[in-house]
């Protein structure tokens, strides 16, 4: 589950708050709060985890996220060059 965070607005303060606390603010302007928020959503369920493939330790983006960079661009290179066909054959087909 993702904790979500939001902008309450009281009188002219602004505050940024998760689960009906408080974490940032009160500010005056709209922008620095939707920034603040931005930035404690990117950052929030960042773990850091073992790298399902290499076992070494990374900065996890979320659940979602079990690959460490190096694993993740080495696993999509590999699909990447099996759902090529080879145009070869292909056009000697035809005509
Ligand atoms: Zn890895």
């Amino acid at each position: 589950m993702r904790a979500g965070f939001e902008i309450k607005q009281s009188g002219r303060n602004l505050r940024v708050m998760r689960n009906g606390v408080c974490v940032y603010g009160p500010v005056t302007h709209r922008a620095d709060a939707e920034n603040m928020r931005d930035k404690l959503e990117r950052t929030d369920g960042h773990k850091r985890r073992k790298c399902m493939t290499c076992a070494d330790p990374f900065m996890s983006e979320g659940a979602h996220n079990r690959m460490c960079n190096p694993c993740r661009t080495r696993t999509s290179a590999d699909t990447g060059s099996y759902s090529f066909a080879p145009r070869a054959s292909r056009r000697s087909i035809s005509r």
